[in-house]
């Protein structure tokens, strides 16, 4: 496999016990470069793979409806693995403490995991090779171009990065070898801890609004959402994938956040179909360009959802309108149980409630208007991540943040007309809405009595 991809954490000599892959956001057992590695580790120093996965109880905000669909993508990955011969060991607790005492408790040679740009991972990942005193590698799992190759810094904008990203896809666009199993299953490994819900979920009402079903988790799942979406609606995605009444996107992001499913493998399987080549590139934009844009920013800028990290431009324009009259002020609950006069934003936010995934043209409109009915940008900005990482299934994820400064802090975009508390932010209303779409039809089917 490239090497580019791998990063020595923890420089060393491997001890003599097994190779440890701690899964952490690439939770599938196909497709997987930090599983694949990890196992050519193990076979060249002839030892057993293990993988670990350890729970933390609480993790930005995420309810029953995240964890549920973690729990139960992760028991698919235990039986796939099983029938390799290699063990599934689940942890709870914080894994900077959990990891590292579960290396020295089964004698691990080397550990090896993947890679996120978010805070939690980078500070677990940080303060387990401190611990560590064996070899530690991080391989870039999720990206198709690893984020530290495919461009060295913050980019300011998707026309910056595009040219990087896609003279680098012959190199890392490539197919996946096989998994190769365990030539036994190693006994040392036994005693599982349950998979379980933290105990604060397990009350009847944890997340009374959500309608489970619209989302089967796992890896065969997505496999399968994957092959409908190729046969039945890609070749219409330019056309209306933008249209919340038309379900034409792909509704892959639950998985690709869980890492059910792997970049990838979606990219290579959209280039074999033989459909609308102008929908092939659209829907290829979104899901390199746009995707990886947002690792780009968040592993460049560790303040990736604080109002500091705005541009430079929109902080100025947003700090000269913080005075300007706000038409509707609305609280963090009146948004989230969706109580304020306009049936399009209230639709939107019932989606989210009841399926855990709103539609993305939806999920612009609907950040916009937190930010013209918040009291302040900051304020806005924190709503808008709350009711994000609480509701949506692909939440706490770097499209979450990018998608949200990009809709309430101009990140990636320029300056257009100034106006009322945007300043000079991209605006949207309701009006535009209704020349795009069906605006009738979106609501009638959330606010069937509206
Ligand atoms: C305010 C706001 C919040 C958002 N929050 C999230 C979030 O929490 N998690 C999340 O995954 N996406 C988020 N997005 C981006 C986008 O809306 C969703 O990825 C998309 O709607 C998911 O549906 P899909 O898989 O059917 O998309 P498709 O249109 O089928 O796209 C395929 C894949 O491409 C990627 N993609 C699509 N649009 C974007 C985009 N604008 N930016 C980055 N990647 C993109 C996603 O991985 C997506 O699964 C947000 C966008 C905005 C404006």
């Amino acid at each position: 496999m490239n090497p580019k991809r791998i990063r020595n954490l923890k420089p060393g000599d491997a001890g003599r016990g097994p190779v440890a892959y701690w899964m952490s956001r690439d939770q599938r057992v196909e497709d997987n470069w930090a599983l694949l590695f990890a196992r050519g580790m193990a076979e060249d120093a002839g030892v057993p793979l293990v993988v670990v996965f350890c729970m933390t109880d609480e993790f930005l905000g995420a309810g029953l409806r995240q964890y549920q669909f973690m729990l139960e993508g992760l028991q698919e990955v235990e039986s796939s693995l099983f029938l390799k011969n290699i063990p599934f060991m689940f942890l709870r607790g914080s894994p900077g403490e959990e990891i590292p005492s579960f290396t020295d408790k089964h004698g691990i040679g080397t550990l090896v995991t993947d890679f996120s740009p978010l805070r939690p991972k980078r500070e677990w990942t940080e303060k387990t090779a401190s611990k560590l005193e064996i070899p530690f590698y991080e391989v870039d799992a999720h990206n198709i171009v690893p984020c530290w190759v495919a461009s060295g810094k913050q980019e300011h904008a998707a026309y910056t990065f595009r040219p990087k990203v896609n003279a680098l896809l012959p190199e890392f666009l490539v197919e996946f070898p096989e998994l190769e199993p365990n030539s036994e299953f190693p006994k040392t490994f036994g005693g599982n801890t349950e998979m379980m819900l933290p105990e604060r979920l397990k009350v009847a009402d944890a997340d009374p609004y959500f309608e489970p079903g619209h989302f089967v988790p796992g890896e065969s799942a997505a496999l399968e959402v994957l092959d409908t979406f190729l046969t039945e609606r890609l070749d219409s995605y330019n056309a209306l994938h933008n249209d919340p009444t038309k379900d034409v996107s792909s509704d892959l992001s639950p998985y690709l956040h869980f890492g059910q499913i792997s970049a990838q493998r979606v990219a290579l399987e959209v280039e074999k179909t033989r459909v609308d080549e102008e929908s092939k590139a659209a829907f290829l934009e979104q899901l390199i360009v746009r995707r990886e844009l947002t690792d780009n920013f968040c592993y460049y800028n560790r303040a990736y959802d604080s109002f500091e990290s705005f541009p430079a431009w929109a902080k100025e324009t947003l700090a000269a309108h913080r005075q300007d009259r706000r038409e509707y002020l609305y609280t963090q609950e009146e948004l989230e149980f969706a109580k304020t006069h306009d049936p399009l934003w209230n639709a939107s936010q019932v989606q989210l409630l009841r399926t855990g995934k709103m539609h993305g043209y939806m999920r612009m409109y609907w950040a916009k208007k937190i930010l013209e009915w918040s009291e302040s940008p900051e304020k806005a900005l924190e709503t808008a991540i709350y009711l994000n990482d609480r509701y949506e299934l692909d939440g706490r994820d770097p499209n979450g943040y990018v998608g949200i400064l990009w809709s309430i802090g101009g990140l990636h975009d320029h300056a257009w007309r100034e106006r009322e508390v945007f300043g000079k932010l991209r605006y949207m209303n309701y009006s535009g809405a209704r020349r795009k779409f069906d605006v009738d039809a979106y609501v009638a089917r959330y606010l069937p009595d509206e």
